[in-house]
């Protein structure tokens, strides 16, 4: 990993394609059996000697206990943290467990964090750290999502889901010995969150050549490689081999590497990413118990897909344009779209059938359509009409067709 984060570095520095790119500057990504037993040479080569572990119960349990023991085997101090469950016996990154971190947290005394846990710790500590102006550690527990090297933390503030500027962690040590015993949800979500990333492509190019959003060809393969290789290794994954699990994190790594040379959500956020925020805030405002963030993305990208299939097939949108060529106001983007028609149709060829993609999502144990996740059909007819205003700066599919063809 550390070979592939400098090439892209290098990649990134001559890229042609007029978007700012900004350098990675994490210091090492280890993925292997044993991760952990490098964190207690990395602090002391760099002098960090007063060390807050946080974790919360099962991933003390999973990592945090065994690495507390090396850490404190090699004379480091180390304070613990255990983020304590909401009512509902979940974790969440919200206020509350933010200033519970804060707390233990002492500006003059505390070196750095390490964040020993899935993507929910992660964005605890990134936020706390980045306010803190302290550096973190990242040691994922399961392969679940591709937010670990993410320099934003989304948190719950008075009830509203928001991603707020925070930091990437310094170094990330993907323990294969953790990551093969997460739970098989977790692995199956990981999955879901990078098999998202074949709709979240399509509806990038379409932005960019509909919406003139920013879009770099080499970012964008970054993205695809990682999706290619996880794909081709469905079996390994679903078996939960240490080279499936390999693989995956490789993979929701790189996602994430993508998306911090590009410095937006882009490469791996498209339409699937919105109609699954949507569904998270609808059970925020109900004070349902949370799902899993890849769970509902792999479902939500199979919904999507099958939208966007019948509307290139059945052409909806040069029918529209031909109907609305008189009608000034909506033409404008219409006939962009018709334009490019050909192109659009080319993108969508390569987002896979409907029933591959559930039939990839069952092979590892994953949720395949929203209903088996306890989400209502109505919520999600009403997601599909409304979930492209979740963000208002992107153009998706979704909203073209939410704009031309409700
Ligand atoms: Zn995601």
């Amino acid at each position: 990993m550390q070979q592939r984060m400098k090439e892209i570095n290098e990649q990134a520095k001559s890229c042609p394609c007029g978007s700012n790119h900004h350098p990675i500057e994490i210091d090492a990504i280890y993925i292997e059996s044993r991760a952990m037993d490098r964190i207690a040479s990395y602090l002391l080569e760099r002098n960090y000697k007063r060390v807050l572990l946080v974790a919360d119960s099962i991933t003390l349990e999973a990592a945090g206990a065994k690495l507390q023991e090396s850490l404190l085997a090699s004379d480091l101090e180390i304070k613990r943290c255990i983020i304590p469950p909401d009512h509902q016996g979940d974790v969440v990154a919200d206020e509350r467990s933010i200033v519970h971190l804060m707390l233990e947290v002492s500006p003059d005394v505390t070196d750095i964090l390490i964040a020993v846990g899935s993507g929910t710790v992660h964005d605890i500590v990134r936020f706390a750290a980045y306010k803190m102006n302290k550096p973190f550690l990242s040691v994922p527990t399961a392969p679940s999502v591709d937010g670990f090297n993410s320099k934003g933390a989304p948190i719950v503030i008075k009830g509203e889901k928001i991603t707020i500027p925070a930091s990437a962690p310094a170094a990330i040590f993907a323990d294969l010995d953790v990551l093969v015993k997460a739970p098989a949800a977790m692995i199956a979500a990981g999955f879901g969150d990078m098999l998202g990333k074949y709709t979240s492509l399509f509806d990038w190019k379409f932005s960019h050549a509909i919406a003139e959003e920013p879009y770099c060809p080499l970012v964008a393969s970054i993205t695809e490689k990682a999706l290619q290789d996880c794909v081709a290794q469905v079996d390994e994954i679903a078996a939960r081999s240490e080279e499936g699990i390999r693989l995956l994190i490789t993979a929701l790594i790189e996602s994430g590497l993508a998306m911090l040379v590009f410095g937006q959500s882009h490469p791996a956020s498209g339409a699937e990413h919105h109609l699954s925020h949507y569904w998270e805030m609808e059970y925020l405002r109900l004070g349902n118990k949370q799902l899993l963030h890849g769970a509902k993305v792999g479902a939500a990208c199979a919904e999507i897909a099958a939208l966007y299939d019948r509307v290139i097939k059945e052409e909806q949108l040069p029918k529209a344009a031909a109907n609305a060529a008189q009608d000034e106001a909506s033409s404008g983007k219409l006939l962009y779209i018709q334009d490019k028609w050909g192109e659009i149709q080319g993108w969508q060829r390569e987002i896979p059938a409907t029933d591959q993609l559930k039939a990839w999502l069952q092979t590892v144990g994953g949720p395949t359509v929203p209903s088996e996740l306890g989400v209502t059909q109505e919520l999600v007819g009403r997601s599909l009409r409304e979930a492209h205003e979740v963000r208002k700066n992107r153009y998706t599919l979704l909203r073209a067709h939410n704009e031309f063809l409700l």
